[in-house]
């Protein structure tokens, strides 16, 4: 798509304000001239590089499938569908995306190498990016990219949910 477009659709999109806790954008920047715009209007708190090896984000990729049937998409919910060949909610057969095939993922993990490194590489000298390797379980990448952004761990934010909800409702506990 192109970046122009993109642009226009990112700040429309931020002009509506509703975002005051902040907000997370995924893929974005990806190129030089995004990164220009963006940086000009907004303040990066912090870039998640989630890292993989080409070899197995080609694998996860080539392995994608959905059910076009019912909707269903096992790469939600597990790292890799459990039958290649059927959908487990409705039976239906599962398919691959096209957007998915040797190819296409072949050109956007060269997009990736040209045109969003070099922003990655920009973003380090000013200490913005933490790296997580993106191959371990999803609530280790999980605690370390809180504990690395300064955010409170999972556990504590819940702690701190309750007492608030506990707080705002009166404060009364006790059984019976
Ligand atoms: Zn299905």
């Amino acid at each position: 798509m192109p970046d122009d477009i993109v642009a226009e659709v990112m700040k429309t999109r931020l002009e509506q304000h509703d975002w005051n806790f902040g907000f997370v954008l995924d893929g974005y920047p990806a190129s030089q001239s995004q990164a220009d715009f963006f940086l000009e209007s907004y303040d990066l708190d912090g870039v998640i590089l989630l890292e993989v090896a080409d070899s197995v984000l080609t694998e996860r990729l080539t392995r994608f499938r959905i059910c076009e049937a019912c909707g269903f998409d096992p790469n939600l919910i597990y790292a890799q569908p459990r039958s290649d060949a059927v959908c487990e909610v409705c039976g239906s057969e599962l398919a691959s995306r096209n957007s998915e095939s040797p190819g296409a993922i072949e050109e956007r993990l060269r997009e990736f190498h040209t045109k969003t490194e070099p922003v990655i590489d920009l973003l380090r000298q000013r200490e913005l990016v933490v790296k997580v390797d993106a191959t371990k379980p999803t609530s280790e990448i999980h605690d370390f990219v809180r504990a690395s952004l300064g955010l409170a761990s999972e556990a504590m934010a819940q702690r701190l949910r309750s007492s608030i909800s506990q707080a705002t409702h009166g404060g009364g506990s006790g059984t019976g």
